[in-house]
């Protein structure tokens, strides 16, 4: 029935031009990155998103090796919930420990992306059914949470657009998505 409806929504839904599609998965090695990883075509590789607490650190461990074994790159790691600016202050909060994500992608050898801070203006966005990538008005330009989140995506099309994307062991066949890749 997932299955069903992932292929339906692959294959099926009339997407028009895209840069990118961006499927955001729930955590784990489930059958639903089984699943885009068996029918999406052309696929650039893996983000994986964490937490920065050791826990969530075993958790991408495994979700990293699942990556590299069905044959995608791992495009990086994202440490998200990295600390948290305080709404009244505006000074840093350290909630769940930092540097985590860094230490495991060094560890695996896979790119570090960047680290977005945990930050109410996301929810609020959320909840408003606002999305927060686009800029508020009269949000300054040098509003942490943002630096953060341009410099992840910045990091993100460069790993995608130079190709350097890490963790597929050398033994390991191409996906035969990745290798209809230019270049
Ligand atoms: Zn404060």
């Amino acid at each position: 029935m997932k299955t069903a409806a992932i292929r339906q929504f692959l294959e099926d839904v009339h997407w028009g031009e895209l840069d990118y599609l961006v499927v955001d998965l729930p955590p784990g090695t489930g059958d639903e990155a089984l699943t885009i990883a068996q029918f999406a075509p052309n696929i650039a590789g893996a983000v994986i998103g964490t937490t920065p607490q050791d826990v969530a650190i075993l958790d991408i461990t495994k979700v990293v090796k699942f990556v590299q074994t069905i044959g995608l790159p791992v495009i990086g790691i994202i440490e998200n919930m990295s600390g948290m600016v305080c709404p009244h202050c505006g000074k840093d909060i350290d909630l769940f420990g930092r540097g985590g994500g860094e230490r495991a992608a060094k560890e695996m050898d896979v790119p570090f992306l960047g680290a977005i801070p945990l930050d109410p203006a996301i929810r609020k966005a959320a909840d408003e059914g606002r999305p927060f990538l686009i800029r508020t008005p009269g949000m300054p330009a040098d509003n942490p949470t943002w630096v953060q989140v341009d410099s992840v995506m910045e990091n993100l099309v460069r790993v995608i657009e130079e190709g350097d994307a890490g963790g597929r062991r050398e033994e390991m066949p191409l996906h035969p998505a990745w290798k209809k890749q230019p270049g």
